[in-house]
């Protein structure tokens, strides 16, 4: 990376030049060519605020904007809006890749151990430190993520954001039944003003964002639903958020059938608790019948595709043609699932999107892919009026692919004759060294071949 000062005044205005990619519409709705912008030798501009002021090819961006003091150059290497996950667990990071052989056993035998940690704040602080760390690195700048049933889980990972100025979105995980005591809520009551604590101490916090998360149906009281269902309602209007999980596995369903007799359907459940809405994120949503999807649309909420995670535990396959049906076109973006899923890296999880769309019979495009790794994803959590493309106004979060990485991704890349190719490339390989840098509202937090890799916010300006 080489950086030059055009003039010696103060900046007002920084330059960063580079192939950029970014999507302006939803292509599994519209003709795909329609849907995203790219400049061979483009320049975003970013002011000082840390917002996005405009993008578009080198020389019109330098002609329209000559007061642009400090050029960055990424030529050689892909700018794109931050990758945003949106569903994983930042409490599994010490357990991720152990053994599973099914998902009830897995969360028994590592799982709920490993969460019963994060009483204990410095043990939260630390997994929180590496779970930011590790999205960074890969790109990705906004998460939509599961704590765990303590206040400790939950600032442990607010603080660790606020430092790197992130967009993230968490809270206390509601879980007062089906689990080991170490871990479950002993009052419900108590859960509910926890989390509502939680809530006014962090919600708009800088860019901070909660969510009211139960667990699952199972892992909570119907009266524990009830009432996470009215916090929920009581404080959408503000933004916040409702975040769980939905048709995984077979059994799991089965389990909510028994504990929910009067339920239509899984995502009924959560339906009569007042658990759906418009920033309602369901993550898995494999085994589905088309009435849920109907209402998952009717209410404007969200489904995050998990694909490594889904595959590492053998549950469903998400079928995102199901999932996008003319009829009721529903939102979704991808989720890492960690520590189910086996990588904090969203163009891992693409490339293996891909294969579960294939399972069905239903190849993905890398268009489509990079559109969900992005504006999709922010879509999904309802945040696309401030991140996940290149607009005017947006929160500078981005990040750089480097397509000369190593010898073997120029020799690769030298054979991809469009961009679509090169996508392709980029997402089957996944490999870690294609996240050069990430910048995080217009600063470099992440920057791969240095000394200090990582930057805090104040100290990157
Ligand atoms: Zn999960």
């Amino acid at each position: 990376m080489k950086i030059h000062t055009i003039h010696t005044e103060p900046s007002e205005k920084k330059g960063y030049r580079g192939q950029l990619l970014w999507f302006t519409d939803n292509p599994f709705l519209h003709p795909e060519e329609e849907c995203f912008r790219y400049e061979s030798d483009g320049m975003l501009i970013v002011e000082e605020a840390g917002l996005i002021v405009d993008a578009g090819e080198y020389n019109e961006m330098m002609r329209r904007y000559p007061e642009t003091s400090v050029v960055t150059d990424h030529r050689g290497s892909l700018i794109m809006p931050g990758f945003i996950d949106t569903h994983l667990h930042y409490v599994q990071s010490p357990m991720i890749g152990s053994y599973g052989d099914t998902l009830l056993h897995w969360l028994n035998q590592y799982t709920f151990p490993t969460e019963a940690r994060f009483y204990d704040k410095e043990y939260a602080d630390t997994a929180a430190k590496m779970a930011l760390r590790q999205m960074l690195s890969h790109g990705t700048t906004t998460a939509n993520v599961f704590s765990t049933t303590f206040a400790t889980s939950v600032d442990a990972f607010f603080e660790e954001s606020e430092r790197f100025g992130t967009r993230m979105i968490t809270g206390k995980v509601l879980q007062d039944r089906n689990l080991p005591d170490n871990l479950r809520d002993r009052s419900t009551e108590e859960s509910i003003e926890i989390s509502r604590r939680l809530m006014n101490k962090w919600h708009g916090k800088g860019r901070q964002l909660y969510a009211v998360i139960p667990r699952f149906a199972p892992t909570s009281t119907p009266l524990q639903l009830k009432l996470a269902g009215e916090l929920y309602q009581e404080n959408t209007g503000r933004g916040v958020y409702m975040h769980t999980h939905l048709g995984e596995c077979e059994s799991e369903i089965e389990w909510v059938a028994e504990l929910f007799p009067e339920a239509d359907n899984y995502t009924d459940v959560y339906r009569r608790f007042g658990l759906l809405g418009p920033r309602s994120i369901l993550a898995h949503c494999c085994i589905m019948k088309p009435e849920e999807w109907r209402m998952l649309y009717d209410y404007g909420s969200s489904a995050a595709h998990c694909p490594s995670s889904n595959l590492f535990l053998g549950d469903g396959q998400f079928r995102f043609w199901e999932c996008t049906d003319a009829t009721h076109p529903c939102q979704f973006g991808i989720g890492t699932d960690v520590g189910g899923g086996t990588s904090f890296s969203i163009l891992r999880q693409i490339g293996e999107a891909y294969k579960v769309g294939m399972l069905g019979s239903h190849p993905l495009s890398p268009l489509k892919s990079f559109y969900l790794a992005t504006l999709g994803g922010a879509k999904a959590l309802r945040l696309d009026n401030c991140i996940g493309t290149f607009r005017p106004g947006h929160e500078a979060d981005f990040t750089v692919i480097n397509l000369h990485a190593d010898e073997f991704t120029i020799y690769r890349l030298s054979h991809a004759r469009t961009l679509q190719e090169t996508l392709s490339v980029i997402q089957t390989l996944g490999f870690d060294n294609f996240i050069s840098h990430t910048y995080v509202s217009g600063r470099n937090v992440y920057t791969r071949d240095s000394d200090r890799q990582f930057r805090y916010a104040d100290e990157a300006r």
